[in-house]
C-alpha cells in the first residue's frame, strides 16, 4: 500500500528540526490543520508558535520528519488553523498522511497517559533505543497502548449478518467487533462477540487481515465465518438492532477508510 511505503517509523531523528517538519499537534482526538479545501499535515513553519518544546517523533513521511505533541485545549490558535476529529478527516487528508496522523495520535496519546510510573508513581523518562517509557526508581516501562479487537463478517448463504449501534449515523449498520479479553484467543472472541451480541453459533473464524485504528488506540483483527446454528436474537444492551441483510436489500454500509467496509466489499 501507498500509505506503508510512504511513512518510515523511527524513534528519533538525525538532524535538528527544521522548518519543514510536519507537526502533529493534537487537543483532545482532534489534529490543528488548516481551514479551507486543500488539506494537508501543518508543517513546523506554520505552527511555530504553538510547537511544544517536546514533541515525540513519529518517523519520516515522503522524508519529512513527523514530529507529534498534545497542547493543551485553552491555546488560542492562530487565525486560519482549526482543530478538527481525526476520525472524519478521512477523505479530505490524502490517505498516506491520513494514516500517520492515526500513529501519531496513538504516539502522542500513550505520551501524555505515561508520564508517571504506574508502580511507584515518579516520573517517567522517554528511552532512546525503544519506544517505551521507564522509571528511573523502579526501573518499570510502559510501552504505548494497544487493543486488540476482532471485527468479523459472518454469512449465511446469500445474507451477512450486520448489527447497528446507537451511535453509528441514521440508517448505517457494520460487521459485528469486540475487543479481545485477557486471556482469550482472538478466534475464541470472535465466536463470543457472535454468541453475546447475535445469539448464534458459527464456524471456524477464517483470517481476514487487520488495521490499526487510532479510535482511540485499537488493532483491528478481521475474521470472516459461517452461520452455523441458532437464531438471531440481538443484544440490545450493546447494540439497537442485528439482522440478515442480503446483497439486494442492504442498509448504509461503513465508511471506505474502515476494515468493516473492507470486508463487507470482499463479499459484494
Ligand atoms: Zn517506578
Amino acid at each position: 500500500m501507498l500509505a506503508v511505503m510512504l511513512f518510515e517509523p523511527a524513534l528519533s531523528r538525525s538532524d535538528d528540526p527544521l522548518d519543514e517538519d510536519r507537526v502533529l499537534l493534537f487537543v483532545g482526538n482532534a489534529l490543528i490543520v488548516a481551514t479551507g479545501d486543500d488539506m494537508r499535515l501543518p508543517t513546523r513553519a506554520a505552527l511555530a508558535a504553538l510547537v511544544p518544546a517536546e514533541t515525540v517523533h513519529v518517523g519520516a513521511l515522503a522524508g519529512h520528519s513527523v514530529e507529534t505533541a498534545h497542547i493543551d485545549a485553552a491555546t488560542q490558535l492562530p487565525s486560519g488553523w482549526v482543530h478538527e476529529p481525526l476520525r472524519p478527516l478521512h477523505g479530505r487528508l490524502p490517505d498516506a498522511e491520513w494514516a500517520v496522523a492515526g500513529r501519531a495520535f496513538q504516539l502522542a496519546e500513550w505520551d501524555r497517559t505515561h508520564r508517571f510510573c504506574g508502580v511507584c508513581g515518579a516520573s517517567t523518562d522517554r528511552l532512546a533505543d525503544e519506544r517505551a517509557r521507564a522509571c528511573p526508581q523502579c526501573a518499570h516501562r510502559g510501552y504505548p497502548r494497544h487493543s486488540p479487537a476482532v471485527i468479523m463478517r459472518i454469512t449465511r448463504g446469500d445474507e451477512v449478518l450486520l448489527g447497528r449501534s446507537s451511535h453509528f449515523p441514521p440508517g448505517m449498520y457494520s460487521t459485528l467487533a469486540g475487543f479481545v479479553d485477557v486471556g482469550e484467543s482472538a478466534e475464541a472472541a470472535v465466536r463470543r462477540e457472535v454468541r453475546e451480541e447475535a445469539g448464534i453459533e458459527i464456524t471456524e473464524p477464517q483470517w481476514f487481515g487487520s488495521q490499526s485504528w487510532a479510535f482511540p488506540h485499537s488493532l483491528m483483527l478481521g475474521f470472516t465465518a459461517e452461520w452455523a446454528s441458532g437464531e438471531v436474537v440481538p443484544d440490545l444492551t450493546e447494540l439497537e438492532d442485528v439482522q440478515w441483510f442480503t446483497r439486494e436489500r442492504l442498509p448504509v454500509l461503513p465508511p471506505p477508510a474502515s476494515i468493516a467496509r473492507r470486508l463487507l466489499d470482499a463479499w459484494l
